[in-house]
Order: structure tokens, then C-alpha cells, then sequence
């Protein structure tokens, strides 16, 4: 592979192509870059670029965020997936606020001491916000990858060759035009199903020019979980928080609640489950709290 017409000609296409948004810029503040990466962890880039500049207006700054109050984050958060995301990004600037004297870290070791920071994530900030020289590897860069050079992506050695193929392949003076070009093609055209290599502007890519000698396809997730009613215990805490957030200041009596949520009246059964399995998870996670004297059940304060 000709690395030097590889890179020239991707970052040449990102130049021409990127996608635009509004953390996206030649000098982006590492402020924006952070709640991005923050937001973007399980939600769909284009949905977040409509919530982001709002969400900028109530935290314009990371001291601003670090005051946020539970609530307000939930509030805040409406529209952007697990609200524990939202409780983990308040963490974060409380931490930034508290150790870093607000300033977001520059090392890797530091940003992974961040509630809700991985590995993904420290090296996003630090090549898109920093310009560090360091390779970064979402889902969209880890199928890519693995698509161009033929690999299997279900064979357990994959992740490794993958990580070596990250560390050689960007180009050593601009890992964050490279990286986020793939990212855009990854979320244009080398999708998971489908892919459309006739669009792509990867030159030279194992699978397009023989798809069928590999296997493309997501490992299945054998993870069972936990559900009623026919639906994942994820969606009730999300229509639990749907409901709390429409009205936070007061609490709600339990009733009401799973009323709303099943558009029905509870039984027993479904008392004794919401009280056993989702209520206890939503106070682990910080977003609810109940008074179990009461009975009401409100957002965390
Ligand atoms: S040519 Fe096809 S498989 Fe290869 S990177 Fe582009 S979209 Fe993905």
C-alpha cells in the first residue's frame, strides 16, 4: 500500500468533504471537544449537533457544568440517550474543577483519571482538541481498518492487528484530520451493513475488491437483558426519567409514575418489580431519589 498517495488522498478528500459541526473547527476549544466526545458516546452524531450549541448556552464553561445540579443535567440531557452519561459529565468537570484548577488535562494518564473517560475517549481529546501524534480507534476506524486490510472482524486476534495497524497508519504530523476523516467515512459509507465502496475514497481496501472472502459482520452480543412487559428494563428507566423530567420539581407518587409509563394501572407484580429492579438502579446511577415514607419518587436534586 502507498502510504504517502493514501494519506494525501484521504485528508485531501476530508478537506473537501468533512462534515461540519459545531465542536468541529481549525483551533477547537477542549472544552467543546470534551462534551462532544461525552455526547457522541452512544448517540448519533447529527442529533447532538442540534443539542450541542443549547446545551453550551446553559454550561458555557466547565465551572458552569461542574455547579449543574443532577436535575439540571438530566433536564439538560433530554434528547441525548443514558442519562447517567450526563450525571458521569458533571463528575468530570467537578474533577476538572477540583484537580486540574479547570484546565483539561493534556496527558493521557490524567484525562483517564476522569469519571466516564476511557481509553477511546483520552485519545480522542488528545489528538482532536491537543494535536497529539496518537493513533485513535472508535468502531467506525476499528471496522475500517479491519475491512482494508482483510481481517476477520469476529477472530479474537483482530483487536491486536488492529492496534498495531492504528499505531503505523496515520500520517505523524496530523492524527486529527486523519482520524476524524475516517470517522466521517465510517458513518458515510463503511457502515456496518452495506457498505458503499463505490463512494468510498479509500484507494485501495481487501474488501471492496473481494467482500465475500471475509467476515464483515458485528459479532452478536450474547448479553441477555433484563426485561418486562416483552421490553428491555433500559426503556423503563428511560420512560421513568421521561416522565420525572417533564416535571421535576415536584415528586411523584409511584403510582402515578408507573401509571404513566405502562398506560395502565400497576398490579402488584409490576409494583414489586419497579420497586426491586428499576427504582434501586436509577438511585445507583444518581438520577432519582424516593422516599420510600411517601412513596415519591423525583429527580436527584
Ligand atoms: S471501500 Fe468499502 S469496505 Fe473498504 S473502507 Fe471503503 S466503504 Fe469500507
Amino acid at each position: 500500500m502507498d502510504y504517502t498517495f493514501l494519506h494525501s488522498t484521504i485528508l485531501q478528500w476530508f478537506d473537501n468533504n468533512q462534515k461540519e459541526y459545531p465542536w468541529r473547527s481549525e483551533d477547537p476549544d477542549p472544552y467543546h471537544v470534551l462534551l462532544s466526545e461525552y455526547m457522541l458516546q452512544q448517540t448519533q452524531a447529527s442529533r447532538i449537533a442540534l443539542k450541542f450549541p443549547e446545551f453550551l448556552i446553559s454550561f458555557p464553561t466547565i465551572e458552569t457544568l461542574s455547579k449543574a445540579t443532577n436535575a439540571q443535567m438530566i433536564i439538560a440531557w433530554q434528547g441525548m440517550g443514558y442519562n447517567n452519561r450526563a450525571i458521569r459529565l458533571r463528575d468530570c468537570a467537578k474533577h476538572i474543577m477540583d484537580t486540574f484548577n479547570g484546565n483539561i488535562p493534556s496527558n493521557y494518564s490524567d484525562l483517564l483519571s476522569l469519571p466516564g473517560i476511557g481509553t477511546y475517549t483520552a485519545s480522542a481529546i488528545l489528538s482532536f482538541a491537543f494535536k497529539h501524534n496518537i493513533s485513535v480507534i472508535d468502531i467506525n476506524i476499528y471496522r475500517i481498518y479491519s475491512r482494508v486490510f482483510g481481517l476477520d472482524i469476529q477472530d479474537a486476534k483482530t483487536k491486536n492487528e488492529v492496534r498495531t495497524i492504528a499505531e503505523y497508519i496515520y500520517p505523524k504530523d496530523n492524527s486529527s484530520s486523519w482520524h476524524q476523516a475516517l470517522m466521517d467515512i465510517g458513518s458515510s459509507f463503511c457502515k456496518a451493513q452495506n457498505p458503499k465502496c463505490t463512494l468510498c475514497p479509500i484507494p485501495d481496501c481487501l474488501y471492496r475488491n473481494n467482500p465475500s472472502l471475509y467476515n464483515m459482520k458485528p459479532a452478536k452480543s450474547k448479553k441477555i437483558e433484563a426485561s418486562f412487559r416483552n421490553k428491555p428494563n433500559r426503556i423503563w428507566r428511560g420512560k421513568t426519567i421521561e416522565f420525572l423530567r417533564n416535571d421535576h420539581q415536584l415528586g411523584h407518587d409511584l403510582h402515578d409514575v408507573l401509571h404513566s409509563i405502562l398506560q395502565q394501572n400497576p398490579n402488584e407484580i409490576d409494583i414489586e418489580w419497579f420497586k426491586e429492579s428499576i427504582i434501586p438502579s436509577l438511585i445507583k446511577d444518581q438520577l432519582i431519589e424516593y422516599n420510600a415514607e411517601n412513596n415519591h419518587v423525583s429527580l436527584k436534586g
